[in-house]
């Protein structure tokens, strides 16, 4: 898989680039990261690539041509047959989540387009975006933290970049529920105890001890998940109970 990456500041990707668990990857070929800048295809001896809005207003925009030559000068390098998405990072996205990245992760090529000042010509955004996306409701400077964001929450579920790939798979968000806790050593830390299951060497007690948790906390933290979550019918009984116990220290 390759990553595409449109943007007026290239620089600023080198380190993640270049350490953890990304640059293990990138430099295994477990994955491709291409960084393009739009500055180069300004097409006049000042590098310009913004300029007025018009009907007034405050601010610049990025103006289409520039990034419309960009972005073909990427899609002259893919080949005939191979998946390709164009993300425009954006306020004004889809909220960026789990099921996306995962949805990412399947895609031969993947662009991610970074504005910057008030954003992009609309024009040039209509012909060549496929998905717009949010990773949140505030404004930043710019679309490259975002993409970064897309791009490390994709990578780590392409096969081999994490060294466990369970890690990948249970973890929060998986069936729309948070992780449980976990502990490491001491086993006592500062009189808080590790909870009993966990040193008790029962494979299935730990597991239904940890579904539970998990359940417990996402009804604690993001109720709004447990709506879509995958639960048996004794957890849907455990989380009823739950909801109970909550609405009556309610009252
Ligand atoms: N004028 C735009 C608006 O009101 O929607 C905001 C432009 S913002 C200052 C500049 C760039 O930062 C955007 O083009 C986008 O690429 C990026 N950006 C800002 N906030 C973002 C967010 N929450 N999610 C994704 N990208 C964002």
């Amino acid at each position: 898989m390759k990553f595409h990456i449109m943007t007026l500041f290239p620089e600023i990707f080198e380190p993640i680039l270049h350490s953890s668990i990304l640059g293990r990857g990138l430099s295994q070929n477990l994955f491709e990261v291409e960084l393009i800048n739009i500055r180069d295809f300004s097409g006049n001896k000042h590098n310009r690539v913004d300029d007025y809005t018009y009907g007034g207003g405050a601010g610049m925009l990025m103006a289409a041509p520039p990034v419309y030559d960009a972005y073909q000068s990427i899609r002259a390098s893919i080949a005939f047959g191979e998946t390709v998405r164009t993300i425009y990072l954006t306020p004004q996205g889809t909220p960026f989540v789990q099921r996306k990245a995962e949805e990412l992760s399947t895609i031969d090529h993947v662009i991610l387009l970074c504005g910057h000042y008030e954003g992009i010509d609309e024009r040039v955004l209509s012909m060549i975006v496929t998905d717009y996306c949010s990773i949140g409701d505030y404004v930043l400077t710019g679309g490259e933290l975002p993409a970064m964001i897309v791009l490390d929450s994709v990578a780590r579920l392409l096969p081999g970049v994490l060294s466990n790939e369970d890690s990948a798979r249970f973890e929060s968000f998986h069936d729309n529920l948070l992780e449980y806790p976990q502990y490491t050593r001491p086993e006592d830390f500062m009189g808080q105890k590790v909870p009993e299951v966990l040193l008790s060497g029962h494979h299935a007690k730990i597991e239904k001890w940890r579904r539970e948790q998990s359940i417990q906390r996402t009804l604690d933290r993001r109720p709004d998940l447990l709506r879509n979550a995958s639960l048996s019918k004794k957890e849907k009984i455990f989380l009823d109970e739950l909801q109970k116990n909550t609405c009556n220290t309610e009252n």
